[in-house]
């Protein structure tokens, strides 16, 4: 067997096994193209993309970033030993490039997200996808579970009453709301049965599904601290289903980046108690520190029993 025969072998293999893990694969036709043209096993590469479903090619970066460690060959036993193979398989979800500013690159990803069909209940349900809002260069962000109503009819997230309060919350941090960034795990709001009033909370497969898009929203925005409002959102990023109660007040990670866990603004309009207030406002806080803000004394004593 030739030692490209042997190294496509291994690519068709690998490529099975990620298939057989769940892993939605295309490759693109520029590297199908690479691999035809490959003369020798050393120097074969493939691309392998797990779309998010909306993919736009225009926008597919030249040169790929690694989004996961390279997929090492599974030890078989009757097959031949496998060649090393130079360049590993790169996993890319990516619908942004990978070059310009932040506020550029933010904006490549906005028409493919918002023409997102990934999970057509949704579609069918949407008036509008909403994307996120804020400053590009944010060193705050926060992440909330999905669009209600509101944010639906408005394509901006957090404008309800909930987002209201949240509104207030960033001000009295001493932050403006166009001084962060603010984004939703799920992109389109949750379909409700015709007639049905309210919002229900996202699941966990149609978070999973969108997951993609806020984890490059986050990568390119790249905030010091990243807040997750209310439980929904927290196993959206982290999939712990732990309760708030155990969550909040402690720093977690979302892939390197501090992330706080603290109570859905939601939350707050139904629970009024000061004792309510105040742990949300230890939480940011805590936020505030880490992010090396002043804090002042009013601020430090908001929302404490007199
Ligand atoms: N609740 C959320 O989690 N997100 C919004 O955008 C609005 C309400």
């Amino acid at each position: 067997m030739s030692e490209f025969q042997s190294a496509l072998d291994l690519v068709q293999s690998t490529l099975r096994d990620l298939r057989d893990m769940g892993v939605e694969l295309r490759a693109s036709a520029e590297s199908l193209e690479r691999l035809a043209n490959t003369k020798t096993a050393t120097s074969a590469s493939v691309v392998a993309e797990a779309s998010p479903g909306s993919m736009n090619p225009a926008t597919t970066p030249a040169a790929p970033k690694v989004t996961s460690k390279p997929v090492e060959a599974k030890p078989t036993e009757p097959k031949p030993a496998r060649p090393q193979v130079a360049s590993p398989v790169v996993l890319e979800s990516r619908v942004a490039p990978l070059t310009g500013s932040k506020a550029e690159r933010l904006d490549a990803m906005r028409g493919p997200v918002l023409a997102c069909t990934k999970c057509p209940h949704l579609v069918k349900s949407r008036t509008q996808v909403v994307f996120g809002v804020g400053n590009p260069e944010a060193e705050l962000m926060f992440v909330g579970e999905a669009p209600g109503e509101d944010e639906d009819k408005q394509g901006e997230p957090f404008v309800g009453k909930a987002g209201q309060l949240l509104t207030k919350i960033i001000e009295t941090m001493g932050f403006a709301r166009s001084d962060v960034y603010i984004a939703n795990v799920l992109k389109c709001r949750p379909d409700m049965p015709p007639g049905m009033p309210g919002n229900r909370k996202p699941k966990a497969e149609e978070m999973q599904v969108c997951l993609p898009y806020l984890r490059e929203q986050i990568d390119i925005i790249q905030p010091r601290v990243i807040v997750a409002l209310g439980a929904t959102a927290m196993e959206g990023l982290t999939s712990s289903t732990d309760s708030m109660s155990r969550l909040r007040g402690r720093w977690h990670d979302f892939q390197g980046t501090p992330l706080m866990a603290t109570y859905h603004p939601a939350y707050l309009l139904r629970n009024q108690s000061l004792s309510e207030k105040r742990k949300v406002w230890e939480d940011m806080l805590m936020v505030l520190e880490k992010l090396e803000k002043p804090i002042t004394e009013k601020q430090r004593n908001y929302f404490l029993q007199k």
